[in-house]
């Protein structure tokens, strides 16, 4: 329960275009658009259906999608209307739903890439929508698909993810668990993705339920009994106890999943670096052309910057923005030279251009008066607190500060975590928002003295 008197609520479902939820600004909108490649025109739709029927603010998620505030549910209708024309209305509430799909945001583009990704994402996205066999995964399931390239798909929150690699006999994708870190699956031609990740998706839910995994009734297989519900790690279990594939993993390893599945379990290879700030903000080349990354103060944006940003992408040769997992917008434009003048001709002050913002080392969710679940302006909080972890080694997040306890802004462990309650916060080191404290009821004076401690001896290995 939190200091609103109001429990965090565990809907089991996100929010969707057809299916909006209700919070504490109004409706929350969630635009699932394909491979996070949207033209400028389409930007600058979105800004304006923002301003008109919306609260004029947007977060970018860490599934790179875009989320609209503040929607009136008298607006839907016309918003909808607009939706459809542009072609982001699905045909159902459950294909949307389970159309969860990250990619590297400069697919097609980099020459580094092992190969053009975006068919391939429109592809599952298409099939995750009309397989109706898939349609009872968790809302939260999702799939990442990386290219090979500068940025791959290990940064995003994904159940699977594919990863693109070069070799004698042409492009192939490994396939990683999350949760199992040590290993891979396939390997997995581009053309068979679709399939292999409707196959795992399906060993999932056969697999989650205790059920063997009847796909190869030639060889049945004696499945354990599904494992009780730990509710000390995952306060917000279905009635199968299984919601996601790091759940499944961790109750029955890689290997049963790969076996329902009909693949291959080999060792990982070496993982590439994660995208970091310095590596996709302010301008960069790319190949004989270039790219603009603009960063978002905890994923958020203003209508009127997003049709700032669709202006100065136009008007410097940009053909497409790409949506990314990291809270940051890049804009592929023909030239550094165009890079650099795009981002002079953003309104001052509007996007976090510098890599070493401490900003970035902070995760918030929206708080209050957003979320009706919070009892503080949360961001603001995180805000002010973001100076005391300027000076924390590495990268990534390192401070969590949580409206409640089921940190929707950062489900992994930070080494940091506020969780605000009663007025006061509650700190967490190495976990989760849902985490045993091990410090209680601290001012937010009290909260930024300690994290200067943490942060000053080293807090331990951030989290992208
Ligand atoms: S973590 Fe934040 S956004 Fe999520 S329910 Fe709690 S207060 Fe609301």
């Amino acid at each position: 329960m939190t200091a609103t008197g109001i429990a965090p609520t565990v809907k089991g479902w996100c929010p969707g275009a057809l299916r909006p939820m209700e919070s504490g600004d109004g409706l929350i909108v969630r635009l699932r658009i394909a491979a996070g490649i949207a033209d400028p025109a389409l930007a600058a739709r979105i800004a304006d259906w923002s301003r008109r029927w919306g609260n004029g603010l947007i977060d970018l998620s860490n599934r790179a999608n875009l989320q609209m505030r503040g929607v009136a549910r008298r607006h839907l209708p016309d918003l909808w209307d607009a939706l459809r024309d542009a072609g982001l209305l699905d045909a159902s509430e459950a294909g949307e739903a389970v159309r969860n799909v990250v990619c590297s945001p400069l697919a097609g583009l980099d020459p580094d890439a092992v190969l053009d990704i975006r068919p391939i994402v429109r592809a599952l996205g298409q099939r995750l929508a009309g397989d109706t066999a898939v349609h009872t995964l968790p809302n939260k399931f999702g799939f990442a698909i990386g290219d090979g390239g500068l940025f791959g798909a290990g940064g995003a929150f994904a159940d699977i993810r594919f990863e693109a690699r070069r070799t004698a006999d042409g492009p192939v994708f490994d396939i990683h668990l999350a949760g199992a870190p040590d290993w891979r699956l396939g390997p997995c031609r581009p053309a068979a993705l679709s399939d292999v990740a409707a196959d795992l998706a399906t060993a999932f839910l056969r697999l989650r339920t205790g059920q063997q995994a009847n796909l190869y009734p030639d060889e049945p297989r004696a499945m354990p009994d599904p494992p009780m519900y730990d509710g000390r790690t995952r306060p917000h279990g279905d009635r199968f106890g299984i919601r996601r594939m790091r759940d499944l993993t961790a109750a029955y390893g890689a290997e049963a999943v790969a076996q329902a599945a009909g693949l291959a379990l080999c060792p990982s290879l070496p993982a590439k670096h994660r995208a970091r700030p310095a590596d996709f903000l302010g301008a960069h080349r790319l190949g004989s052309n270039a790219f603009a990354g603009v960063g978002l103060r905890f994923g958020r944006i203003g209508a009127d910057d997003l049709a700032a940003l669709a202006a100065a992408a136009a008007a410097n040769g940009a053909e497409t923005l790409r949506l990314t997992p990291w809270r940051a917008i890049l804009v592929p434009v023909p030239s550094v030279a165009d890079a650099h003048r795009l981002i002079a001709a953003l309104p001052a002050g509007s996007f976090i251009l510098d890599p070493d913002d401490p900003i970035l080392r902070v995760a918030a969710c929206p708080g209050a008066p957003s979320c009706r679940c919070a009892a503080a302006p949360v961001r603001d909080a995180a805000a002010s607190l973001a100076a005391a972890v300027a000076s924390a080694p590495g990268s990534g997040i390192v401070l969590h500060v949580s409206g409640c306890e089921k940190g929707c802004a950062h489900p992994r462990p930070a080494p940091v975590t506020l969780v605000g309650r009663d007025g006061y916060y509650d700190l967490i080191g190495d976990g989760s928002a849902s985490a045993e404290p091990v410090l209680r009821h601290l001012t937010l004076a009290q909260a930024a003295g300690h994290i200067q401690g943490l942060a000053a001896s080293g807090p331990r290995q951030a989290t992208a």
